[in-house]
């Protein structure tokens, strides 16, 4: 029996206009979600935070930002500060996806830089990680998620400081947008890696409490098998949340 309460979380990317997204968020207040059974977060488009914010006033649907830069303030063109994200509505921050590490050089250098600065400030980070299809097959996924958590949660876990509300998510890159999802045994696998790793190198307590969501295709037809696992303990879901429908059937994983 799992302690700790799922997650199902909506990457919306860089989709959806002012109009689209209104439905979309409409459609979520407007549906029946059982809070005490399950955690629910959008992260829209900076654009359209504020309109989120507005829309969702009143639920209990978290907002989060989809990426930041670590400084607070300053000449940074084309970035936003983890302030600016708390001024626009946002209680989380996905940091490190795998978009990021690909297209935009990302690395988990700078995903440790933008952990600790998100804690500082006050926003609950998703730290992504996750193997792409060369590394899995050549048997590099332990050594490559063993080594984008040493990196990425560093200076935290050098100060002792890694709150048990920061969230992972466990994102293998071959599975996300590409309708091919890991089997719920591949899933939880490496789920009891990260967990174990958190255990031996934050403490058991905090290893125990931080949530590992998995995130690769995830859809109505098999958010039930893996929410079956121990250690996974909700979703981060691209292409399956952008329709009010979807999301919502993923969400209610726990009628079925
Ligand atoms: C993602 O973007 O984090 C993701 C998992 O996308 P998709 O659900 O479309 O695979």
């Amino acid at each position: 029996m799992k302690n700790r309460k799922p997650l199902m979380a909506a990457n919306w990317k860089m989709n959806l206009s002012l109009d689209e997204a209104r439905d979309l968020l409409a459609g979520i207040k407007g549906a029946a979600i059982d809070f005490d059974k399950v955690d629910v977060l959008v992260a829209p488009p900076f654009t359209t935070l504020q309109l989120a914010r507005e829309l969702l006033s009143g639920t209990d649907v978290f907002i989060a930002g989809q990426n930041m830069h670590w400084e607070a303030k300053g000449a940074f063109t084309g970035e936003i500060s983890p302030l600016m994200l708390k001024e626009a509505g946002c209680t989380h921050v996905i940091l490190g996806h795998s978009e990021r590490r690909a297209l935009f050089l990302e690395t988990s250098e700078t995903v440790n830089q933008k952990v600790e600065a998100s804690i500082e400030a006050g926003l609950t980070p998703i730290v992504c990680i996750g193997e792409t299809l060369e590394e899995r097959e050549e048997e590099k996924t332990f050594d490559i998620i063993g080594a984008q958590l040493r990196e990425s949660l560093k200076s935290k876990c050098q100060q002792g400081k890694l709150p048990e509300g920061l969230i992972m998510a466990y994102e293998p890159v071959w599975a996300i947008g590409t309708g091919k999802t890991a089997t719920p045994e591949q899933a939880q696998e490496a789920h009891l890696f990260v967990r174990r790793w958190l255990k031996e190198n934050v403490g058991h307590d905090t290893g125990e409490a931080i949530r590992i969501l998995y995130g690769g295709s995830v859809r109505p037809e098999n958010i039930k098998e893996l929410m079956s696992q121990p250690d996974i303990d909700g979703a981060l879901i691209g292409g399956a949340s952008l329709r009010a429908d979807s999301f919502l059937s993923i969400i209610r994983f726990y009628e079925g």
